[in-house]
């Protein structure tokens, strides 16, 4: 028997976040400009879109992950503090409620009261939090963490297309930053599947058909709204 056997759910998280950051930096960012570069815009302006594009797209997802962990942070500390009162005002109910939690998780009654008794009079509200409400130190997210990630995998994302455009010049520029886009997002999808244990081929395809359909809508775009000349 292989007693060695990795789980690979807790990875999956924090992985994903930094995945979901990097594809927004890249497609983001090579999209808008794309987009700009197919209006026939002066070349000498694209670094500046596209450096606005990571600046602000950081900020935004710094901003939406700083919210989302930090109201999720909410809504459970506010369930541990109804807990708490529950605890205060009502001992054996809530006695009673942990000890049905380990009989249904497949304890003897008497066994589940035992059980109950000792957690509560250690820590009451810790075994009703993990218990009953499921809620661990690690499932609480630190609103500061995610945010930074977010902030930065989308920056590392959207440096790509920036740094194609800065060594890029003329009309190979737009296919220049599709190409880069393209493989950089598939190499992203298939080591991000790969590290999560899913299907690589399955997460290449699907980041591959995304980014193009992102791409082609921004060229269009910039076509139909040509600067004037
Ligand atoms: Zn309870």
């Amino acid at each position: 028997m292989d007693y060695n056997h990795e789980h690979k759910a807790d990875r999956i998280g924090w992985i994903r976040a930094v995945v979901l950051g990097a594809n927004d930096g890249i497609v983001s960012t090579a999209s808008l400009i794309v987009g700009i570069a197919a209006s026939q815009v002066a070349a000498e302006h694209l670094f500046i879109v596209g450096l606005a594009a990571l600046v602000a797209g950081a900020m935004s997802m710094a901003a939406g992950e700083y919210v989302s962990v930090s109201s999720q942070t909410d809504i459970e500390d506010a369930e541990i503090a109804l807990e708490q009162k529950h605890i205060d005002r009502n001992w054996a109910a809530e006695e009673q409620e942990l000890a049905n939690i380990y009989k249904d998780r497949g304890l003897t009654s008497d066994l589940a009261t035992q059980v109950a008794k000792q957690l509560m009079a250690k820590d009451a509200i810790g075994s009703h939090t993990r218990d009953e409400l499921g809620i661990t130190e690690q499932s609480q997210g630190n609103p500061f963490q995610a945010a930074l990630f977010s902030a930065l995998s989308f920056s590392a994302g959207a440096l790509l297309p920036l740094l194609t455009v800065l060594f890029t010049k003329g009309p190979l520029l737009i296919p220049s930053i599709v190409i880069t886009s393209l493989l950089s997002l598939v190499l992203l999808g298939s080591v991000s599947a790969k590290i999560g244990g899913a299907s690589m081929l399955k997460g290449a395809i699907r980041v591959l058909i995304l980014g193009s359909l992102a791409m082609a809508v921004s060229i269009g775009v910039g076509h139909i709204f040509q600067v004037p000349a």
